[in-house]
């Protein structure tokens, strides 16, 4: 028989015979195995070797793969496992919609069992400040709640919102660690801010009064670049961030921060003046920079996504999440890249669009300095868990193979294993295995049926159109 495992191991070598399940297992140290990396001998005896303790876990996970498929007699076996990225992430978007600490949770869990080893959180965003910031209540009293919800079939006029204590968030980064995980939060600069300025008044171009986001979209209203009172008010943020999230990222964002605001702004323009700025992209890799200054100074590595690339003169010691492709990614940009491609790892848009044959046969390393990948689920159209779930998986599960898998099998190999291992991983509200690759004819209602309306959506357009 040949065994299902998924990641998929890097090498397995079939033996004759049969161990029995209930065999003690011992584990070794195999100091020249790589995090992460593990081995597994079953041969009458079960033995685990790693050189570290995520290399166990995955081990251990390994084993509990083949004993659920198995029963009580294990074929034996050796298998030897190595990681292909050493950042192997999930992003879940906190903003849009909240995500309760237990749901968290329950996807760490599932997301640890596809040995993803970063957790990405999306905590603030136009439509919502999510983490408790004590020098700023008021990001939690008033950034934490818009009025009202407009997205798709979702319209109402209802305050909405939450927010994380400090001490939650602790006990996510714990909850992470037990999990073999690190936390990266995400705290978007300089747009998809305006949930930020509603509550701390005068950091906007012009003295605009911001309100947050009752709808999807990207916004004109986005942080004053050249008023140095907004710097010091962010390093005070994020002193609070960096307390909180111990591990070595912290994510700047960066996307989608129209200059229309910048242009207008006399305190930009000087700064663009005084700083020998040629214009307003260079003005974002400027206070990207400067926002990478001060966190280098804490000890922390920086992330943002691809368009802080745009100006040419960001740090290169920031780590770029491409998510589209600019054609500064083509040039021989020095940074490290985590790739993220919009039509394949956006696991917010549905398998109409983004089919897990799609998902799954993706190649990432579009280019030399790719260190890993970061799936996302973004939430304006995913309001609770059980949406997260029919929309992550089996996606999550396509990523996380290729994230782990040097030698991924054939796409009709892995639907193979899939459908044999998914009562393993526990989901309770997967998509159904007839949704996961729908044929033209359906493709284009079930779109309308996600998004309400795809009339205005440039992008859904250039989904079918492009790719
Ligand atoms: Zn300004």
């Amino acid at each position: 028989m040949k065994l299902s495992i998924i990641p998929s191991p890097y090498e397995t070598e079939y033996l004759t015979g049969f161990t029995k399940a209930t065999a003690p297992v011992t584990e070794y140290d195999a100091e020249n195995l790589p995090a992460d990396g593990f081995e597994l001998h079953i041969d009458g005896s079960i033995r685990i070797g790693a050189s570290s303790l995520s290399g166990f876990f995955y081990g251990r996970q390994a084993l509990s793969q083949i004993m659920f498929q198995c029963g009580q007699n294990i074929p034996n076996v050796h298998i030897r496992d190595i990681p292909r990225y050493t950042y192997r992430a999930f992003m879940i978007d906190s903003a849009r919609h909240f995500t309760s600490i237990a749901d968290i949770k329950k996807m760490i869990d599932y997301c640890a069992k596809l040995r993803f080893n970063v957790f990405h959180w999306h905590l603030t965003d136009d439509q919502g400040w999510r983490p408790e910031i004590k020098a700023f209540p008021v990001l939690t009293q008033k950034g934490a709640y818009r009025k009202g919800s407009h997205f798709g079939a979702e319209q109402n006029e209802d305050v909405y919102g939450g927010f994380y204590t400090q001490d939650e968030m602790r006990d996510i980064v714990s909850y992470a660690h037990a999990n073999h995980m690190i936390v990266v939060p995400e705290i978007d600069m300089p747009g998809h801010v305006s949930a930020l300025l509603s509550s701390v008044e005068g950091m906007a171009c012009n003295g605009k009064k911001v309100e947050a986001k009752t709808t999807a979209g990207i916004f004109r209203d986005i942080i004053c670049a050249g008023n140095d009172d907004n710097y010091d008010i962010l390093y005070e943020i994020l002193d609070e961030i960096c307390d909180i999230f111990p591990d070595s990222y912290i994510h700047i964002g960066g996307d989608e921060a129209p200059k229309a605001q910048w242009k207008d702004c006399p305190v930009c323009r000087q700064r663009i003046e005084d700083e020998k700025l040629r214009n307003e992209d260079e003005l974002q890799g400027y206070f990207i920079n400067r926002i990478n200054k001060y966190l280098k100074g804490k000890g922390k590595k920086v992330i943002t996504w691809n368009e802080s690339l745009k100006g040419g003169n960001l740090d290169e010691d920031i780590t770029v999440q491409r998510w589209m492709d600019p054609k500064e990614l083509s040039k021989a940009s020095p940074n490290a890249i985590i790739n993220s491609d919009f039509y394949r790892y956006y696991a917010d848009y549905p398998y109409a669009m983004t089919p897990l044959k799609k998902v799954y046969e993706y190649e990432p390393q579009v280019n030399s300095n790719v260190v890993g990948v970061d799936t996302p689920i973004w939430t304006e159209y995913v309001a609770d868990l059980e949406k997260t779930e029919y929309m992550c998986f089996p996606r999550f599960i396509a990523v996380a193979q290729t994230a782990w898998c040097k030698n991924k099998p054939a796409y009709s190999r892995f639907r193979q294993e899939l459908t044999e291992m998914l009562p393993w991983y526990g989901f309770t509200s997967i998509a159904d295995e007839s949704e996961w690759d729908p044929s033209g004819v359906t493709r284009l209602p079930r779109v309308v049926k996600h998004f309400g309306s795809i009339s205005k959506n440039k992008r859904i357009r250039e989904f079918f159109l492009k790719k």
